[in-house]
């Protein structure tokens, strides 16, 4: 593993700070097999059955292995319908780590940004913040505001080794503020570790920084903290002065520095599903809770079972253990440097959550219109059964106004690693197979697409592959190496 920085001492293996009680098998698959059900799936990796998927890296969302302590307090699940025992446990547990004062229980995370959104934005108003995500901005907008991207240029740029591209540019931020006055200015949506930016964090100089710049005006500061655990580990071990704080701490200094925060328990908090807002402010609280009771179920549990409720509690508590940080994103940074060793161009620096292959580098015989990202997801499953996802071209969809393909600069597919549930052999598995891909990159055609659906088109769509029936084609070009671009008039 890449724990053992010094690199000149003799190396010391590594393993996962856990053992397996129980195992849940996996099928085994041949290559033929699974170019039948990529063939089926219409080359669309969300369209496979699961049960088709040998390593799933599609998302590390709710894809959590709950450890056993969390399994034994599912038992202990008081499932009343008001004034759960769980629910005690969570609101204590969240405020011993996260610092808020008061929690409210929604379904997931996206439950807990529509209430914030309804409550505190207006018609008219926009919202500053480190880079969009897909529902916070789509809750946003519902609520009449429209976001506004004040994350720091690095963070558009796949090669920029900046340690912290999650950081909001200050001179941005104090702009948008100068246009439109404060009082259009809801509050600021501060993500820790930017998911659309790769799982990229932000320092705590910048933190702190924002919300004062922020505060000094009178603009709360919300946080999403979907990940926030996840960027507490990056500043202990990127950021000066943070070396000997816990992560722990540094959660609590993050939170501390904001008004309330929205989350998505699926993520850090290691459950399958839940979530919550936070907030010290008594009376939002208040009027959140009269919201929570209409959309999402009573104020004591909104939307979760009491024993979901004590499996995050004890997920919580698990969660920000240096040992199970170390071991999560030391799992991400192990891949990603095997693959950065073989020459494969991914994003850098390495994010918390996944590794994004940077699929016009990685196959610069695809002209984009040929969805080089799309193929390369489509090759790998077919390779290993693998499965990650696009996140290029068709993922940015179309302008509504001009029906064009929207300009997506980043074209890349994401492998995202679930939290315990795979091991450094898996990950092992994974390189191997992009690595061998990228050795034959030349023998992956392009797609093109034969159904596309109106909205959110990466969910739903098919393709053919252009020029013959398989995406991988072990014959193919490996005589011709330069000339594949032609493949598109075939
Ligand atoms: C997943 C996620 C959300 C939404 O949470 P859900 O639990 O999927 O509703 C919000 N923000 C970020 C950064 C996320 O990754």
């Amino acid at each position: 593993m890449p724990h053992n920085n010094g690199k000149s001492r003799t190396r010391r293996s590594w393993a996962e700070p856990y053992k397996i009680k129980m195992v849940e098998p996996i099928k085994m698959t041949t290559r033929e097999h699974r170019e039948q059900a990529i063939a089926e799936a219409g080359f669309n990796t969300f369209l496979l059955r699961s049960d088709d998927v040998y390593i799933d890296l599609l998302t590390d969302s709710g894809t959590n292995a709950m450890s056993d302590n969390q399994w034994a307090g599912m038992l202990l699940g008081d499932e009343a319908y008001a004034g759960s025992r769980n629910f005690d446990h969570l609101q204590d547990t969240i405020t011993k780590y996260y610092g808020y004062q008061h929690t409210i229980p929604t379904h997931q995370g996206r439950g807990a940004e529509h209430i914030l959104s309804m409550l505190t934005i207006r018609d008219g108003d926009s919202i500053p913040g480190n880079m969009y995500f897909t529902t916070t901005r789509m809750h946003q907008e519902l609520a009449g505001g429209q976001f506004v991207d004040v994350i720091i240029d690095e963070a558009h740029d796949p090669t920029s080794q900046h340690p912290f591209k999650g950081n909001i540019d200050l001179d941005k931020l104090q702009s948008v503020i100068d246009e439109v006055g404060v009082v259009h200015i809801p509050y600021l949506c501060m993500h820790a570790t930017v998911n659309m930016a790769g799982g990229q964090p932000i320092s705590m100089a910048n933190i702190r920084a924002a919300s004062k710049m922020c505060h000094d005006q009178n603009i709360p500061v919300f946080l999403d903290a979907t990940r926030a655990v996840e960027n507490a580990y990056f500043i202990k071990t990127r950021e000066d002065g943070f070396e000997n704080t816990s992560v722990a701490d540094i959660l609590k200094e993050i939170c501390s520095h904001t008004d309330g925060c929205t989350m998505s328990g699926k993520k850090d908090c290691l459950v399958n599903i839940g979530g919550f807002l936070a907030l010290n402010d008594a009376e939002l609280a208040d009027r959140a809770r009269n919201e929570c009771v209409i959309y999402e179920g009573l104020h004591t549990y909104g939307g979760m079972a009491g024993r979901d409720m004590e499996a995050m509690a004890r997920g919580i508590e698990e969660s920000v253990s240096f040992d199970h940080q170390h071991a999560r994103i030391g799992q991400v940074i192990y891949l990603g440097e095997r693959l950065l060793e073989a020459g494969v161009p991914i994003v850098e620096p390495i994010g918390g959550h996944g590794i994004f292959l940077d699929a016009r580098r990685f196959l610069p015989h695809l002209a984009q219109e040929l969805l080089p990202a799309q193929a390369l997801a489509a090759a790998l499953y077919v390779d290993s059964g693998v499965r990650g996802m696009e996140r290029g071209v068709v993922s940015a969809g179309r302008d509504p106004e001009t029906g064009e393909n929207r300009e997506s600069r980043l074209e890349l597919v994401r492998l995202t690693l679930p939290r315990r549930v795979y091991t450094q052999a898996h990950m092992d598995v994974t390189a191997e197979s992009v690595i061998d891909l990228y050795e034959k990159r030349n023998h992956i055609r392009g797609l093109a697409f034969s159904y596309e659906p109106d909205h959110l088109r990466f969910f739903r769509a098919r393709f053919t592959p252009i020029g013959g029936k398989q995406i991988l084609d072990d014959a193919l070009y490996s005589s011709l190496p330069d000339a594949v671009s032609d493949t598109a008039n075939a």
